[in-house]
């Protein structure tokens, strides 16, 4: 273990936010990493326990050997700590930024003290892999000459890829959208992952021998049947994110768009990437942003960049509650209040609100929406808790721009479904137990198989899937 008094020493500390005067005028990363000393992060890492049970691993879905590698840092062996790192995990330069860290909730110093900076550390191990040059493309030295099509760039897809291909299969990566990444690149937005992250990841991928053809949309331009007769097995990693509709009165209105359409455009408008679709800006107008998830929060940033007059977060549910209950104890996930960074910019949240009906303006565009306090009480026949309207309440609010960001509703409809005759389970995902579907030669993995999730649980999925189809193409072909 490091210092075993370590976490009696140094309190937790991670990198400074950049200010928020300075941050909503760009859209680079909201972290300012490079000022954090690699003595302040090996201090952070000296904090581990070295718990001879590791809750930690278990609340990573990844299984991140953690206290091993806050031991290689504690003694600045940062080429171990890589070695260690990569080991379970394919894109730490992805999870070290982007995860809601599990493994710090699960982190035993969290019973009664600060989790260890577990996701801090990850990255400055990647980043300094990457800058001492310890990142490098490595093919395999033999080729199987089993072939492997994965559909779809996302994380899990990556995660596959990157696993099949070190085996030795041929592997191709087919993507619809211009660019490979899913949604690391087109819905994330930058301030959370600048985009060049993710092109590094793809070009070591390509250097290692992976193909990516982009602007292919299985189903379409190119048939499963096609893909069956040309590999071995194929793999669906095709994402879950067909949005859920708020179908009440003026939701066909100028103005009133889904959140997804929102984010994907401006991710693209930043990259300097074209796009056919009519412009979807904030700038100057009054938004509202329905729902309370990260995809509303991840608007909400986005449209204080963009130069909102007001920003609104509504949810139908009760506020969070500050601290862990019964029901969410260590070392569960906690169900309490998060703050992102975003809201730290400028929104007015609000919860227990009913959204009615959207007001049109003499234009014809969105103006107002219609909204209603709810009261939640439980209902004393079924236990359950419900919701009524608070008499009174209902007023409109200014709305020039609405985000709907109210969950999603599995994969999108497609010929692919069509095509391998599948049929949707009860949440429109892909049924697959152990990652096979009902066809024997094609699998699935990442949201398109549990549903939208996190990029460390499509990792985990793309890495287990990958080793399942292993097997099959060790044993049956
Ligand atoms: C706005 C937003 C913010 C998020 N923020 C975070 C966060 O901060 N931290 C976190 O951990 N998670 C976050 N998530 C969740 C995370 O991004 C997803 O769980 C993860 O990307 C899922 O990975 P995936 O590979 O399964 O699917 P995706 O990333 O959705 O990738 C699926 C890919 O398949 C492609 N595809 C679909 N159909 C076809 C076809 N027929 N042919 C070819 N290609 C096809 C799509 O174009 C897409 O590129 C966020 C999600 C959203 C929507």
């Amino acid at each position: 273990m490091s210092d075993p008094k370590g976490f009696l020493k140094y309190p937790r500390q991670t990198p400074p936010y950049r200010p928020v005067e300075e941050r909503v005028f760009d859209f680079q990363d909201v972290i300012h990493s490079e000022v954090f000393t690699q003595e302040q992060t090996r201090e952070q890492a000296t904090r581990c326990m070295g718990c001879g049970v590791p809750f930690c691993h278990n609340g990573c879905p990844l299984g991140n050997l953690i206290p091993d590698f806050n031991e290689a840092v504690y003694h600045e062996d940062w080429g171990l700590a890589y070695q260690l790192l990569a080991k379970t995990n394919n894109f730490p330069e992805f999870t070290g930024r982007i995860c809601p860290a599990p493994c710090e909730h699960a982190c035993v110093l969290g019973i009664n003290q600060d989790p260890v900076a577990i996701e801090h550390v990850e990255q400055a191990i990647i980043e300094t892999a990457f800058a001492r040059g310890l990142v490098q493309p490595r093919p395999p030295v033999h080729r199987s000459g089993k072939k492997v099509a994965v559909i779809g760039s996302g994380p899990a897809g990556l995660a596959a890829a990157d696993e099949l291909n070190r085996k030795g299969h041929t592997v191709t990566v087919y993507e619809k959208d211009r660019y490979p990444g899913g949604l690391l690149r087109y819905g994330i937005p930058d301030f959370k992952l600048e985009k060049w992250i993710v092109e590094r990841r793809i070009r070591l991928l390509e250097a290692e021998g992976i193909v990516f053809q982009c602007g292919v949309e299985i189903g379409l331009d190119l048939t499963t049947d096609e893909l069956l007769r040309h590999n071995d097995v194929v793999l669906l990693c095709i994402g879950a994110a067909r949005p859920r509709a708020l179908n009440i009165p003026g939701h066909e209105l100028p103005g009133v768009h889904y959140a997804m359409d929102y984010l994907t455009q401006n991710n693209r408008r930043v990259t300097g990437e074209s796009f056919a679709e009519p412009d979807i800006l904030a700038a100057g107008k009054h938004v509202v942003v329905i729902g309370g998830g990260d995809t509303g929060s991840d608007c909400v940033g986005t449209a204080n960049r963009q130069g909102a007059l007001s920003v609104a977060q509504l949810q139908y549910r009760p506020r969070p509650a500050d601290e862990r209950s019964d029901y969410d104890p260590w070392p569960l996930m906690p169900m309490t209040l998060t703050t992102s960074s975003s809201h730290e910019e400028g929104c007015a949240r609000a919860w227990e609100v009913q959204t009615k009906s959207f007001v049109s303006a003499p234009d014809g565009r969105v103006k107002g929406l219609v909204v209603a306090d709810l009261i939640w009480e439980k209902d004393s026949t079924t236990g359950r808790y419900v919701f009524r309207e608070k008499p009174g309440s209902e007023r409109e609010i200014p709305c020039d721009l609405a985000l709907i960001a109210i969950g999603y509703r599995g994969v999108a409809p497609g010929a692919i479904w069509e095509q391998l005759d599948l049929l949707p389970d009860e949440r429109g995902l892909i049924p697959g137990e152990d990652y096979r579907t009902a066809h024997p030669r094609v699998f699935v993995a990442g949201d398109a198989r549990r549903g939208q999730s996190l990029v460390v649980w499509a990792i985990a999925e793309g890495r287990e899937a990958a080793a399942v189809m292993e097997e099959q193409m060790k044993v049956k072909m």
